[in-house]
């Protein structure tokens, strides 16, 4: 089997002295989508920003191979990983356009980053009638829509993605959730979905991880996970 793109060992993470992960090991194939479930206060953000160098960590994080734990969020962006926050961090005062543009920050081509963005508007069209528009001012569909073009933007090899349907109407989220699987196929992106819509994110996902206070319990194929009714019961709630 190849070697995962990313892989987790034994992952602890902190915020002050509280540790808040307890040891979780995971992995994310090359060229799939993976999710990690879990409950409420479970550590799914936590993770993410674990991965991404926002919170102090211990244990082993690899990335294509080498280990990142311990370098800068700016690092580890560079070697390929983009991330799309709870909350989008979008910025708000600028324009759709100008937040595009600050997502190839990675990019000197500027003709490889007008590309991109065309790429962007194919995915989202609503965001190119917007691309004058203060990101502010979107709606929470299409913010959710700029905040995955935006990380995108910088060709990243891995998207982590963090509650994507928080807030969100149940027409858009199935618009977004399906766009998903095209940008994963087309931009041969591997990503990294965290996500309490259960359902959905099985739907998309190839591989599940499940999260219970700060350590992983469980993995499997998202079919296994979905069809098997104990699990379901005991720990996807429904
Ligand atoms: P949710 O689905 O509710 O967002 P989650 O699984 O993403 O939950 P995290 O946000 O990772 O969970 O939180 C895991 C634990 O860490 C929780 O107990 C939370 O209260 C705690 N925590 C999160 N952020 C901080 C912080 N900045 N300082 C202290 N504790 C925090």
């Amino acid at each position: 089997m190849a070697a995962p793109l990313l892989e987790a060992k034994n992952v602890e993470a902190f915020y002050g002295p509280t540790r808040v992960l307890k040891g979780i090991s995971f992995e994310v194939a090359e060229g799939g989508i993976t999710t990690i479930l879990g409950a409420n206060g479970a550590g799914k953000t936590t993770t993410l920003r674990a991965l991404s160098g926002l919170v102090r960590t211990a244990g082993e994080i690899r990335f294509a191979g080498q280990r990142i734990d311990g370098l800068s969020t700016e690092k580890i962006a560079a070697l390929g990983v983009a991330h799309v926050p709870d909350g989008r961090g979008t910025l708000v005062n600028l324009t759709v356009e100008e937040n595009l543009l600050v997502g190839a920050y990675l990019q000197r081509d500027k003709a490889k980053a007008a590309a991109a963005m065309e790429r962007m508007f194919g995915y989202f069209p609503r965001l190119r009638e917007r691309r004058q528009q203060q990101a502010g001012t979107l709606s929470g569909g299409e913010q959710q829509m700029l905040a995955i073009s935006r990380a995108l933007m910088q060709g990243p090899r891995l998207l982590l993605m963090d509650e994507p349907s928080f807030g969100l109407a149940p027409l858009i989220i199935r618009e977004i959730f399906q766009i998903m699987r095209v940008i994963n196929e087309q931009e041969g992106v591997s990503i990294l979905l965290v996500e309490q819509n259960v359902a959905r994110a099985l739907d998309l996902a190839d591989h599940a991880w499940l999260l219970e206070t700060g350590q992983t319990v469980m993995s499997g194929t998202a079919r296994q996970l979905r069809d098997d009714e104990q699990i379901r019961r005991s720990y996807l709630g429904f």
